[in-house]
């Protein structure tokens, strides 16, 4: 028997947390602690534990398939590329759409997004960041030029308060709750506000339940409380920042007087006063959210808002503060760094910027030019075409994403996909989406690929290949650079490895330039920017000066907006949606892992004890949930830890999906969905 031990790092949360993959016989077997990484300590949540067992599933995609007569049947990679190149080149460029992947590599991402702008020459190209921090990414890009996390994840226990707003961190990001957990073992005082009391509130030192939705309205009422007092950072405002005083004309105003705010949130007024206090005068404060905050038709206001009180209260490039946007996926900062956004290029270099354009029609040489130096569609928009303009938007080809479990509105979403005359799908697994595809092609997971991926704290680390890919699947970039071979591209494409890929993704992204394999195969690996090969890395952003021109940060003076549908006398409570501890986004590699599985093998809905018993509902009971998209059947769950008038589900599970519930308006600026708010109704029922 041969056994090893290979290094990597996981694929499911944004922590980036790394552990060992253990190797028996070439295949890989389990888990065992990775002690040096600085991320984790050796340290693991279950999904990281248990890592390994979707890898060597049996329904694992072994070879192409090609749909006919409405069946997949199986074929040879010739025959999918031919098929594939032959369809794709008889559309219009921006007919097509493509969709990258939060799950996969940045050399994935990269060779996706050159082969949407280089080989289809189409604007159309998004990913999930749109469904969770596209608010973020546009939030704070305009207060702090810069869409990222701010601080680092081992500086969260250097914090002296800890404000928790939308983010159950300590079940969607473990091992940044533990940080907080040493951040309060240090005296830190630790602040959760959320509509349901998990487990990360159970920690908390001051715990506030409010309603989904009135998050501006509680922020601009904490920054009333502390301006009021005089607690605000004088010096830092004045310095660092501009644009302080149009901040000052609204959060003033009556409409956010505490005992106004707390109408609105349901917050209690003394629970307000304390929050301020503790978050102005604590001299490192560390906001943490996620998509508690995102998730609205007011995103980008919320984030900004955020952005407001950490400026007020001088919280911002220092040890233990900061804005922590925690990010969802492994690599959704990577899939966003490789400019997999209708808008960007790699680092955030702007698509209509006519220097950007030429920088990169120049350095990838397509013969026949690139994308229009046009905005393209985001994923929601793309979704709203199809089913809005028949015709528009023609053929999709979907690299690891399945937005037939993670978009809103299902019905919405498989009537868009339906709509398609063509449609590709690379995965790992025959997802709900791959199985509306004409064309599917099998690729390799993170076990079976060197590779990086960036965390939420904008930590480039490696993943190393532990074991071949099962039957004839491929790398990702790989089956992309021959499919581009096909379609008249093999000199655009001449990568022999994925370092070879990250080579050229450091020649042409700035934040990158420093960085390559040998230097992110240490522990610690390298945050970004990283400008040059003899720069250390970034671990705490806008030390002395702002990411913006002029190196000040900008309020945004922002007005509280209800959601776009709130309870009525038909649809009378809150629903709200999130993640599990032992799930990951639509399942598709969580539920195929037998002792995830088993600790939560289906979903349900959370009712408040009152609610329930108005409804005449029983724990576990199973009921009909309803909004105006659709309806479900499944068991409630009743607790009294889920405010009164709201109702929570997780929305990894196909058999009860949330997102049939959810509601698809959007932010105007992120074009991220509502799922955090909408309005329901739970009908029991009957027996036959
Ligand atoms: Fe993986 Fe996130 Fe758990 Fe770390 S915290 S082991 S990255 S799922």
């Amino acid at each position: 028997m041969e056994m090893k031990y290979v290094p990597t790092t996981c694929p499911y949360c944004g922590t980036g947390c790394t552990f060992n993959l253990v190797v028996v016989d070439g295949k890989v077997t389990g888990v065992a602690p990775y002690q040096r990484s600085p991320v984790n300590e050796g340290k693991l949540c279950p999904k990281g534990v248990y890592a390994h067992e979707f890898v060597n599933r049996e329904d694992r995609l072994t070879t192409p398939l090609i749909k006919k007569d409405g069946t997949f049947v199986e074929a040879s990679w010739d025959e999918a590329y031919d098929l594939i190149a032959r369809k794709l080149k008889s559309y219009k460029a921006d007919e097509m759409a493509v969709l990258a992947s939060a799950r996969t590599s940045n050399e994935d991402n990269y060779a996706i997004m050159k082969f949407a702008r280089g080989v289809l020459k189409t604007r159309h190209i998004d990913h999930c960041a749109r469904l969770c921090h596209a608010s973020t990414v546009a939030g704070l890009a305009a207060t702090f030029g810069s869409g990222a996390m701010t601080n680092s994840i081992g500086d969260i226990a250097q914090s002296k308060c800890v404000f928790i707003i939308g983010s159950n961190t300590f079940e969607q990001h473990p091992l940044i709750g533990r940080r907080v957990m040493q951040a309060k073992k240090n005296g830190a005082k630790i602040i959760y506000a959320d509509p349901r009391l998990t487990p990360t509130g159970k920690q908390a030192d001051l715990y506030m339940q409010f309603r989904s939705g009135s998050d501006v309205a509680i922020l601009n009422g904490l920054m009333q409380e502390i301006i009021r007092n005089g607690w605000e950072d004088k010096e830092f405002i004045a310095n660092r920042t501009k644009d302080f005083e149009a901040l000052k004309a609204v959060v003033m105003k009556p409409d956010y007087s505490l005992e106004n705010v707390s109408k609105i949130s349901g917050i209690p007024i003394d629970q307000l006063k304390t929050a301020a206090e503790w978050i102005a005068k604590s001299g490192a404060t560390a906001i943490l959210y996620s998509m508690g905050i995102t998730q609205h038709t007011v995103g980008v206001d919320n984030v900004k808002s955020i952005a407001n009180i950490q400026m007020l209260t001088g919280n911002l490039g220092k040890a233990g503060a900061g804005v922590n946007a925690l990010r969802g996926q492994n690599n959704v900062q990577g899939a966003c760094d490789m400019g997999c956004l209708p808008v960007v290029f790699t680092g955030y270099q702007k698509v209509i910027d006519e220097a950007a354009h030429k920088k990169f029609s120049d350095a990838w040489g397509f013969p026949d030019g690139i994308s229009a130096p046009q905005n393209g569609y985001e994923v929601t928009t793309m979704m709203d075409v199809l089913t809005e303009k028949p015709g528009e938007l023609k053929a999709m080809y979907i690299m690891g994403e399945n937005p037939m479990l993670s978009d809103p509105d299902l019905t919405h979403v498989e009537h868009a996909i339906k709509s398609l005359e063509f449609l590709v799908v690379q995965d790992i697994f025959l997802t709900e989406t791959a199985q509306l595809a004409d064309v599917v092609l099998p690729a390799t997971c993170y076990a079976e690929k060197d590779g990086t991926q960036t965390s939420t704290e904008r930590r480039v680390q490696m993943w190393r290949k532990a074991q071949d890919p099962p039957g004839q699947a491929k790398l990702d970039w790989q089956i992309l650079a021959e499919l581009s071979a096909k379609m008249g591209y093999a000199g655009q494409f001449p990568w022999q490895s994925a370092e070879d890929v990250f080579t050229e993704i450091a020649k042409v992204t700035p934040s990158y330039g420093g960085m390559n394999y040998e230097r992110l195969r240490k522990p610690e690996a390298l945050h970004w920017p990283c400008p040059a090969a003899d720069h250390a890395g970034t671990p705490i952003l806008h030390i002395g000066k702002f990411s913006h021109p002029d190196g000040l940060g900008v309020f945004f003076p922002i007005e509280f907006k209800y959601p776009a549908e709130v309870p009525d006398a038909e649809y009378p409570y809150i629903f709200t949606t999130g993640r599990n501890l032992f799930h990951w986004h639509t399942g598709s590699m969580t539920r195929r892992s037998a002792s995830l599985e088993s600790e939560v093998p289906t979903g349900w809905i959370e009712i408040n004890t009152e609610d329930a018993h108005d409804l005449g509902v029983a724990d576990g009971e199973m009921v009909l949930a309803k909004t105006r998209r659709g309806e479900i059947k499944v068991p409630a769950r009743v607790t009294k830890e889920i405010m009164k008038g709201v109702m929570f589900m997780p929305f990894h599970f196909a058999e009860c999906a949330a997102n049939v519930l959810t509601n698809n308006a959007l932010d105007p600026i992120a074009k991220i969905p509502e799922f955090k708010a909408c309005a329901i109704k739970i009908e029991k029922i009957q027996e036959a």
